[in-house]
């Protein structure tokens, strides 16, 4: 068993922030980080944009970045949520250029604000278009520092240890003691016994078959804590990035910034229309949420698999210094963007709702924390504003910080049982996980995307429960592998998402179904 008095488990941008402000608050005291797979494999890696700050106070303010957040999440955000995350927008960047973080700046000195849609203003502060590999290097580097920190990598948390685990009376208040771990390079269940645990382990898009998360983002997270008891909401709210790159191939699609229209660049159905213009007065720049189900139903009355980006009207030089990432991978394929159109298709791209948390970040158990994707604010209502969320990380995982330096983390002594195993047996054959895999994420992309009806929600329910009742069955004989929890754990994320759907009377936002 490893005792700790910080657990996080995930090292994104939520996680690695809260961990750096803690570690070098409290030097005397241990903080613990597990993260499934490599060290640097999470959904912040792949942001591309930016972080939404108000810089520009000339042209830009506040509460017109409050407004575009209320407008984009279509009035049911939190405005004292989204007054609190924006105003603390302008320090939170300046502890993270402290900590070594690198934005661009233009040729005055001043950092280079790009325009995203549903902005009104220019606002977002980028790094080239690899912003979030560059903050989670920084991030990254800055643990590797400090000496009272320990990251596990490749250790994957299966499940958070709450009175369910100690045989205790579960029907008053929930306490979370730690966590249960596998390490996946010796099949080990290790015991995490933690003070106070952050769950900081992002998104769930790869729930769909198209999507441009990485492979880490099974919400994981957030069905642990559902298990757990904890209150989960807005799981309806899943947002489609409106172009990701089109290929044959299944598995991540590439992202095609949102930036990129916002430098320009058209959409275009097969015939040549830029069908924008006739839907939306901002056109390509309007909210995600209006661009996506655009190209949605512009893909149901064509029956084509995808509309295109046209960026042959720009300057190539500009393009490339902007872009370089996105104008290489499409030349890798063979587009080359100054002559060809790209071909691009709405994919999963972020989760408005998730662990239900307080201004503090405290969750409804005690002692767990969560930032970041996983968790729901209040922040997004309906539908996000484009690079809102690394935002949001990075002032939730400072609340948690400052929550827990006024509210001092006790230990308690307390005996937890190691996890049992008992009468399970490693699989002989993984083509049922992956079939399930492949089963759930054609369902889930098929019936419950981004328009839905009465009718395939059910369909989804139904079809969702044999998937359920199978991987069970084997669950419960298999020693633990990350791919069967994934799995189990996807599972439990799509029927949050069909039955929060389901509940959803009211189209709003991100989330439409044609029987409302
Ligand atoms: C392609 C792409 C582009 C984006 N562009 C932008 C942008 O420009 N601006 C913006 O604001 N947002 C953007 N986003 C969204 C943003 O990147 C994420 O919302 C944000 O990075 C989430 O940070 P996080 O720390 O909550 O989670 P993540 O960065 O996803 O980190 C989660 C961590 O938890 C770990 N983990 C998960 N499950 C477990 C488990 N069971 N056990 C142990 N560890 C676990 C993962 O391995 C990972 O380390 C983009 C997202 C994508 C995919």
């Amino acid at each position: 068993m490893i005792s700790t008095n910080y657990l996080v488990i995930g090292s994104g941008i939520a996680g690695l922030t809260y961990a750096v402000k803690i570690a070098e608050r409290f030097p005397n005291k241990t903080i613990t980080i597990v993260t499934k797979g490599e060290e640097d494999e999470s959904n912040t890696k792949y942001a591309q944009g930016g972080v939404a700050v108000v810089q520009d106070v000339q042209k830009d303010s506040f509460k017109k970045h409050i407004e575009d957040t209320i407008t984009a999440g279509d009035d049911l955000c939190d405005p004292e949520v989204v007054e609190m995350v924006v105003s603390h927008g302008p320090t939170r960047l300046k502890e993270l250029m402290m900590w070594g973080a690198e934005f661009d700046s233009d040729s005055e000195g001043n950092l280079d604000l790009g325009k995203e849609g549903g902005h009104s203003e220019y606002r977002v502060v980028h790094h080239k278009d690899i912003t979030g590999a560059e903050v989670q290097r920084a991030l990254l580097s800055r643990i590797h520092q400090l000496t009272n920190v320990t990251l596990l990598a490749h250790h994957f948390a299966i499940d958070l240890i709450t009175e369910h685990h100690l045989k205790r009376d579960v029907s008053k208040d929930l306490c979370c003691y730690g966590v249960y771990v596998l390490d996946e390079k010796t099949s080990n269940i290790i015991t995490i016994k933690a003070d106070t645990t952050m769950l900081a382990s992002g998104g769930i898009g790869r729930v769909y078959g198209h999507t441009t998360n990485p492979i880490i983002a099974t919400g994981d997270g957030i069905a642990m804590a559902y298990r757990a008891g904890a209150k989960v909401k807005d799981m309806e709210f899943v947002q489609f990035h409106p172009t990701a790159l089109y290929t044959n191939e299944g598995g991540s699609s590439f992202l095609i910034s949102e930036a990129v229209r916002g430098f320009g660049a058209y959409l275009r159905n097969k015939k040549g229309n830029r069908f924008m213009l006739d839907i939306d007065e901002r056109a390509e720049l309007a909210s995600r949420d209006i661009v996506s189900q655009s190209i949605d139903k512009e893909l149901k009355k064509s029956g084509d698999s995808h509309v295109f980006l046209d960026c042959t009207h720009l300057d190539l030089e500009s393009f490339i210094n902007h872009f370089p990432n996105i104008y290489e991978k499409c030349l890798s394929l063979h587009i080359d963007i100054s002559k060809d159109l790209i071909p691009v298709v709405p994919a999963s791209h972020y989760l408005c709702g998730g662990v239900v948390v307080d201004k503090q970040g405290k969750t409804s158990i005690n002692n767990l924390f969560a930032a970041g994707e996983c968790s729901r604010t209040g922040l997004h209502g309906a539908n996000r504003l484009a690079s809102n969320s690394l935002l949001e990380a990075l002032v939730y995982a400072d609340a948690v910080y400052n929550y827990q330096c006024k509210n001092s983390v006790e230990s308690v002594a307390i005996n937890i049982p190691d996890w049992n195993d008992e009468g399970t047996s490693i699989p002989k054959e993984h083509i049922l996980i992956r079939h399930n895999l492949n089963q759930l994420q054609a369902l889930m992309q098929n019936y419950v995307s981004i328009v839905r009806s009465n009718y395939r929600l059910n369909k989804a329910l139904k079809y969702l429960d044999l998937i359920y009742n199978e991987v069970e069955e084997l669950y419960k004989i298999s020693k633990i592998s990350t791919s069967l929890c994934e799995l189990r754990n996807m599972i439990n994320v799509a029927h949050l998402i069909i039955n929060q759907s389901k509940d959803r009377k009211e189209n709003k936002g991100g989330f439409l179904n044609i029987d409302n």
